[in-house]
C-alpha cells in the first residue's frame, strides 16, 4: 500500500483508489451525533478499513477523538499499534492461545467466544500479574462465534474470574437489516436475559454493545447498548434493509473513489468478438477501450458483459469477460478518450455516480465484497 500526501491527483498509477479520511471522520461524527453522548462509537477498521487503508483511517479517527477501534484479528491490531495508534482496540474475530502474548503486550482487548476461553484468558492474566480487560461475546442467535452456554454457566464463569476483568458484554445480530424477520428482537431479548442475570449477580460490564451499521443508521435504539460498532456506515454506506424499515436516520457519504486508466482505444468492426471465450460480439462498429482493472484488482468477474464504468462523464458498459488484469468497455457513446485517461469504477464523474452498492447489484453481490475485494495492488491516494 502506498501512502501519499495531498495533491497527488496527477499520479501515474494504472489503477488506484482516492480516499477522503476527512469524509470518514465526518461520517463518524454524524453517527456520534445520532447516538448521543451516552453511547460510544467504535468504528470498525478490519479488512484494511474495508480497503480504505486501516492505518490512515485509524490515525484520522483517533486524531478526531475516537476512543475505540475494532479489528478482526490480532495481526490487524498489532499493525495499528506499530503505526502508533494508541486508543483502545477490540479484536472481534477470535484468537488462538499462541496470540495471547501479543494481545496483552500490545494492549489489544479480545472478544472471548466461550467460557473455556474466558477461563483460559483469566489464568493467562493471572500468570502475567495483570487485570487484562476482555469482552464476552454471547451467541444470542447468530449461531457462529460467541458462547451459547446456559445463562447459569455464563454467570458462574464470569463470577469465577480472578484476574481478567470483564469490561464488555456483546452480541452480534444476524438479520439486522431484515425488517421482515423477528430475529433481531429475539436476539436483543435473549441478550437482555444474560445481561440481567449478570446484573443480578452484581456484574455490570462497562461496555455493552450489539449493533453494527444498520441498527445504528436505522435508529434501532434498543440494540445500541452504550457502544456501537459501525463499519460500512463509517465508509458512507448506511446499509440496505428489507421489508418495512424506518428511514435512515443519518446522512453519511462515501469516502472512496476507484479509478483505472485506459491502456488502449480501438475501433472494432461489427461482428468482432471481444475477450476470453468471445463472450461479447459487436453488433455494430464499436469504439472499445481497454482499462487497467481486472478481477485481480477486485473488479468482479461477474461484471462480464454486465457492469459499467464512467468514462468521459458517460456510462461505458463492460463488454466481454472481465479478465485478471484488464477489462474492455464500450466507449462508442463517450467523448473522445485516449490511453492514459482515467475512468471511474466507483465515484462521481460529471453528472454520473456509481457506488459499491450499484456495482454490487450489477455483480449479484454485496457492497462489502466490492470494497473488501479491491485488490492489494490497487494504490491508495489520500485526499
Ligand atoms: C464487521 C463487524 C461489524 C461491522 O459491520 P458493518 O455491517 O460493516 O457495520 C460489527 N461487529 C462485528 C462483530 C463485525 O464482525
Amino acid at each position: 500500500m502506498e501512502e501519499n500526501g495531498p495533491g497527488m491527483a496527477s499520479n501515474t498509477y494504472r489503477c488506484w483508489v482516492e480516499v477522503s479520511t476527512g469524509q470518514i471522520v465526518e461520517n463518524c461524527a454524524a453517527i456520534r451525533d445520532l447516538v448521543g453522548p451516552g453511547v460510544g462509537v467504535m468504528p470498525v477498521v478490519k479488512a484494511d478499513a474495508y480497503h480504505h487503508g486501516a492505518v490512515a483511517v485509524s490515525r484520522a479517527l483517533e486524531a478526531a477523538g475516537a476512543g475505540w477501534l475494532a479489528v478482526s484479528n490480532v495481526e490487524e491490531g498489532v499493525s495499528l499499534r506499530s503505526a502508533g495508534v494508541g486508543c483502545s482496540i477490540l479484536v472481534m474475530g477470535g484468537f488462538f492461545s499462541c496470540e495471547r502474548e501479543a494481545l496483552a503486550g500490545q494492549r489489544l482487548t479480545p472478544l472471548v467466544h466461550s467460557m473455556a476461553q474466558l477461563r483460559d484468558y483469566d489464568r493467562f492474566s493471572g500468570a502475567r500479574g495483570e487485570a487484562l480487560p476482555v469482552h464476552l461475546d454471547v451467541d444470542s442467535g447468530m449461531g457462529r462465534l460467541g458462547t451459547n452456554e446456559s445463562v447459569e454457566d455464563v454467570v458462574e464463569g464470569v463470577r469465577g474470574l480472578r484476574h481478567a476483568r470483564l469490561e464488555g458484554l456483546t452480541t452480534h445480530l444476524a438479520s439486522a437489516g431484515d425488517y421482515t424477520s423477528p430475529q433481531t428482537d429475539e436476539q436483543v431479548a435473549r441478550f437482555g436475559v444474560v445481561r440481567q442475570a449478570l446484573r443480578a449477580a452484581g456484574v455490570e460490564p462497562r461496555w455493552v454493545h450489539l449493533s453494527s451499521s444498520v441498527p445504528v443508521t436505522h435508529a434501532r435504539r434498543e440494540a445500541w447498548g452504550n457502544l456501537v460498532r459501525p463499519g460500512l456506515a463509517v465508509y458512507g454506506y448506511p446499509g440496505i434493509c428489507k421489508g418495512d424499515s424506518p428511514a435512515c436516520a443519518v446522512a453519511v457519504k462515501t469516502a472512496l473513489s476507484w479509478k483505472a486508466r485506459i491502456l488502449e482505444v480501438k475501433d472494432l468492426p461489427a461482428g468482432q468478438s471481444v475477450g476470453y471465450n468471445a463472450l461479447f460480439r459487436t453488433a455494430r462498429p464499436t469504439r472499445m477501450a481497454v482499462i487497467a482493472a481486472g478481477y485481480a484488482d477486485g473488479l468482479p468477474h461477474a461484471l462480464s458483459n454486465r457492469g459499467r464504468v464512467i468514462a468521459g462523464g458517460e456510462w461505458a458498459p463492460v463488454i466481454g469477460a472481465v479478465s485478471m488484469d484488464l477489462a474492455a468497455i464500450d466507449v462508442t457513446g463517450c467523448p473522445p478518450l485516449a490511453p492514459g485517461d482515467a475512468v471511474t469504477v466507483l465515484g462521481t464523474e460529471g453528472a454520473l455516480r456509481q457506488d459499491a452498492e450499484d456495482l454490487a447489484r450489477a455483480a449479484g453481490s454485496i457492497a462489502y465484497t466490492i470494497l473488501c475485494g479491491i485488490g492489494q495492488r490497487v494504490k491508495h491516494v489520500y485526499l
